[in-house]
C-alpha cells in the first residue's frame, strides 16, 4: 500500500507498519476483530487465482487501482478498510510526519496552558475517587453513562440536593493522562476502538467514546442550538410539550461551557477557505461556536484535548456534580437494570479490574482479580468481555437514569428486557461525508480548529456543511489514489482543505443485541437521502472551487476528481446509497420520546415526554436516544438541554 515515494519511507522495508496495525488489531474486541479479519481475507483472496500478498509491487498497484475505479460498493468498502488500517499505521511514523510536514502543536505543556488561564482550574482530581469502593453502593439516583446527557443530568440532580452515583464503562483520562500515540488514544478512549459500524449499503462507521465524559471527550467542541423548526416539530408532532421552551437550559449550558464563536483570525486556513468560498457564492453561514476558549488550534480533538481547553463533561459538568456531592465510578459496565414490583431499583454491574496494560486509567488500582465466569453473574458476552471483572450493584432509592448514548442506552434496555419493542428502532445518525480539495496555497489544516465554519444555506434541503479538518492518521485514508499515487497525495496533505457534509436524515436504522451479547447496529440509507447527500457534495465542491481549489474529491468512485468548471456535473448525478462512502458521528433516537396512548408521534415511542421509560416506574432516559427525529445540527447542546430538563423533573418530583 505504501511502496515509498518522494522521500516517504516504504512500509515494511523502511518502517514497520504491519506490526503496529497488528498490535492495534490484537486489542480489538472479538466481534470487531472478526469483522476486520473477514475483510482482510476477502482483500487477500480477491485477485483470484492469485493472492494479494504474493503479487509484485506493480501488480498490487494495478489491483488496488482496479478496486478504486470499481463501481461495485463492496470493493470500495474493502479498499477503504485497507487504506484506513494502513494509513493509520503509517501516518503516525515520525519519518512520515516529517516528510509530509505534519506537526501537531498540542504537545503543549499542560501546566503552562492552565497557568495561562487562572479562571479555569486544572481539572485533575476534581472527580474525587472514581474507583468502586466495594460490591454495593446506594444512592437516590443512579445514572448509567457520563457523557453529555449523563453528566448534565448528574449536575442538575446533585445541585438539587439529590444523592447521585454516575456509572461509566470507560476509564478516566484527562490532560494529565491522554495517551499521546493516536493508536493508543483510540484504544483507550473509544468503544470498540472506534470500529462501531452500522451494517448496510454502505456500511457506516459510527464511532462513539467509552471514557469518563463520554463522546464529549473526543468531539470537536462544536456547539449549536437545535433549529427552532425542529424543536417546534417535536412539540407539535411528537407531544414533547416543552421542546420549544429550552432556551433557559441552552443559555445556562452556553454560559457554563463558555461557548463562543471561533475567531476568524484564529480558525486556521481550512475554515477561512470555506468562509471565503461561501461568501463568494453568497451562501449563509458563520464561524462555529465552541466550548473551547483556550484552544491552541491544533486539530487533535479526537484524541482528547491535551490541554483540556475543550470543556468536555469530565472537566465541566461532572466536576460540578461531584462538588455538589455526586460520586463518579469509572470502569463500571452496567449490565442490567433490576426491576422489583414494577419499579427500577438497582443496576447490576461488572467492574473492570486493572490489568497490566498501560491503557487503563492511571487512577485505577485493582482488587483481587477474578473473571465473570468465576462470579457466575449474567454473562457479559462477546465484544464486551474484555479482561477480568467483578460484580458490583448500585441500589437506587428514587430512580435509575440510562444515559449510555444512542447505542449504549438501547443496548442496556434490551439486555434488561425493558422499554418494549420499540427500543433500538428509529436510529438516526446524520450521515456525513468528507469532501476534500487541493489548493495551490498551503492550508496546513492541522494548525486550525477542527470544525470552524458552518454553511447553513441549504438547511431546507437538510444539508449542513462544516469546514472540518481531519488529522492525518484518519484523513490520509480519504485521499484519492493507491500505492504511489496515494503517497503523492499524502505528500500534498498540507495543501488539502476539507468540508464535512452532514445530512439531517429521514432514513433510519436499528440497534440490537446479538445472540452473543454484542451490540449490532444497522442502517438503511434510502435513495432520497442519498440524493440529498449528493446535492450536499456538489455544494461543498462549489465552495471549494469558489475559494480557489484546483481539484475536488467527491468520494464517489465513478466520478473521480473534479476540476474547476466540473461542479455542475455533480447535479446530474444521482448517487445510489452504496456508492457513497460515509461516516456518522451523531447517533440518536433509539429510545425516543412521544406521547402516551399513541397520540401524535406516540406510536413506537419508548419514553414519555418527561423521559420516563414506559412500563417501568422510576426508570428514565437522558441522552441522545430521546430525540424523536434527527436534530439537524451537532447535537451535544440539545442533549444537555434535554437531559437537564428530564433531571429537573425527577428532582422536582422527589
Ligand atoms: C469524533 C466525534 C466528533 C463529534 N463532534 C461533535 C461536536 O463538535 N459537537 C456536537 O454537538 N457533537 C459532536 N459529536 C457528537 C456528540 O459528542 C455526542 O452526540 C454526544 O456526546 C452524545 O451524548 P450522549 O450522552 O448521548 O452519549 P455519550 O456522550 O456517548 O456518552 C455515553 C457514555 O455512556 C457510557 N456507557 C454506555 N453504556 C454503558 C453501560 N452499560 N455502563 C456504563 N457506561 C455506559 C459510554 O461509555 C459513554 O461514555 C461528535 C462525535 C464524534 C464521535
Ligand atoms: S484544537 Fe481541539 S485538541 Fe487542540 S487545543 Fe483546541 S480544543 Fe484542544
Amino acid at each position: 500500500m505504501a511502496p515509498g515515494f518522494g522521500g516517504l519511507p516504504a512500509a515494511e522495508r523502511d518502517v514497520d507498519v504491519s506490526g503496529r496495525v497488528a498490535n492495534f488489531l490484537a486489542e480489538l474486541p472479538p466481534r470487531g476483530l472478526a469483522r476486520v479479519r473477514l475483510g482482510l481475507k476477502a482483500f487477500e483472496l480477491l485477485p483470484f487465482p492469485w493472492r494479494f500478498s504474493r503479487l509484485d509491487l506493480n501488480a498490487r498497484e494495478d489491483y488496488l487501482g482496479h478496486l478504486e475505479k470499481s463501481t461495485f460498493g463492496p470493493y470500495q468498502d474493502l479498499l477503504l478498510m485497507a487504506k484506513v488500517l494502513c494509513t493509520f499505521g503509517y501516518a503516525v511514523v515520525p519519518a512520515v510526519k516529517e516528510q509530509v510536514g505534519y506537526e501537531v502543536t498540542c504537545a503543549l505543556d499542560g501546566a503552562v496552558a492552565v497557568a495561562a488561564d487562572p479562571g479555569q482550574a486544572s481539572p485533575a482530581g476534581t472527580l474525587g475517587e472514581t474507583e468502586v469502593p466495594g460490591s454495593v453502593e446506594e444512592c437516590d439516583v443512579v445514572i448509567v453513562g457520563s457523557g453529555a446527557g449523563g453528566a448534565a443530568a448528574a449536575a442538575t440532580l446533585a445541585e438539587a440536593g439529590v444523592d447521585v452515583i454516575v456509572l461509566e464503562a470507560g476509564s478516566h483520562f484527562d490532560s494529565g493522562s491522554y495517551p499521546s500515540d493516536p493508536m493508543e488514544a483510540i484504544l483507550s478512549l473509544y468503544r470498540e476502538a472506534g470500529l462501531t459500524i452500522a451494517d448496510g449499503h454502505p456500511p457506516i462507521p459510527i464511532p462513539v467514546a467509552r471514557t469518563v465524559g463520554g463522546t464529549t471527550v473526543i468531539n470537536s467542541g462544536t456547539c449549536f442550538r437545535a433549529p427552532d423548526q425542529v424543536l417546534e416539530a417535536w412539540e407539535r408532532d411528537h407531544g414533547i410539550d416543552w421542546a420549544a421552551d429550552v432556551g433557559a437550559e441552552y443559555s445556562e449550558a452556553e454560559s457554563f461551557l463558555r461557548v463562543t464563536p471561533v475567531d476568524p483570525e484564529q480558525m486556521g486556513r481550512n475554515g477561512q477557505l470555506t468562509m471565503e468560498g461561501a461568501a463568494a457564492l453568497g451562501a449563509s453561514g458563520g464561524p462555529i461556536s465552541r466550548n473551547a476558549g483556550r484552544c491552541v488550534q491544533c486539530s487533535s480533538c479526537p484524541f482528547g484535548c491535551r490541554i483540556d481547553a475543550k470543556r468536555a463533561m469530565h472537566v465541566s459538568y461532572l466536576p460540578r456534580a461531584v462538588a455538589a456531592g455526586a460520586r463518579v465510578r469509572a470502569n463500571v459496565e452496567a449490565e442490567r437494570v433490576v426491576v422489583e414490583n414494577g419499579r427500577a431499583t438497582q443496576v447490576a454491574c461488572r467492574v473492570a479490574i486493572q490489568d497490566s496494560r498501560e491503557r487503563t486509567s492511571p487512577r485505577q488500582s485493582g482488587t483481587s482479580p477474578s473473571t465473570m465466569a468465576e462470579h457466575g453473574g449474567p454473562a457479559l458476552a462477546g465484544a464486551r468481555a474484555e479482561g477480568p471483572t467483578r460484580p458490583y450493584t448500585v441500589r437506587a432509592r428514587t430512580a435509575v437514569i440510562v444515559a449510555g448514548g444512542a447505542l449504549g442506552t438501547p443496548e442496556l434496555l434490551i439486555r434488561s428486557g425493558l422499554g418494549g419493542k420499540a427500543v433500538g428502532w428509529n436510529l438516526h445518525i446524520h450521515p456525513a461525508c468528507w469532501v476534500g480539495a487541493r489548493y495551490e496555497e498551503e492550508v496546513r489544516g492541522w494548525e486550525g480548529v477542527m470544525q470552524s465554519y458552518y454553511v447553513d444555506e441549504w438547511e431546507r434541503e437538510r444539508i449542513l456543511l462544516e469546514a472540518t479538518f481531519t488529522p492525518l492518521p484518519f484523513g490520509g485514508a480519504w485521499l484519492l489514489g493507491t500505492g504511489r499515487r496515494h503517497q503523492e497525495a499524502m505528500l500534498g496533505f498540507g495543501n488539502v482543505g476539507s468540508i464535512g457534509v452532514h445530512l439531517s436524515d429521514h432514513s433510519s436504522g436499528r440497534v440490537r443485541v446479538g445472540g452473543d451479547g454484542s451490540l449490532r447496529a444497522s442502517y438503511k440509507l434510502d435513495r432520497a437521502d442519498a440524493r440529498r447527500i449528493g446535492y450536499g457534495i456538489a455544494r461543498a465542491a462549489e465552495i471549494h472551487f469558489a475559494a480557489g481549489a484546483t481539484e475536488v474529491y467527491p468520494n464517489i468512485g465513478r466520478i473521480g476528481v473534479l476540476r474547476p468548471g466540473d461542479a455542475g456535473r455533480l447535479d446530474s448525478i444521482d448517487p445510489k446509497p452504496a456508492e457513497l462512502r460515509l461516516e456518522a458521528f451523531h447517533p440518536m433516537g433509539t429510545a425516543r420520546m412521544g406521547p402516551e396512548g399513541g397520540g401524535p408521534g406516540g406510536d413506537g415511542a419508548v419514553c414519555d415526554s418527561d423521559g420516563a421509560v414506559r412500563g417501568t416506574r422510576g426508570l428514565y432516559v437522558a441522552d441522545a436516544s430521546l430525540f424523536p427525529t434527527s436534530v439537524g445540527v451537532n447535537p451535544m447542546m440539545t442533549i444537555i438541554a434535554f437531559s437537564k430538563r428530564v433531571a429537573a423533573g425527577i428532582a422536582a418530583r422527589g
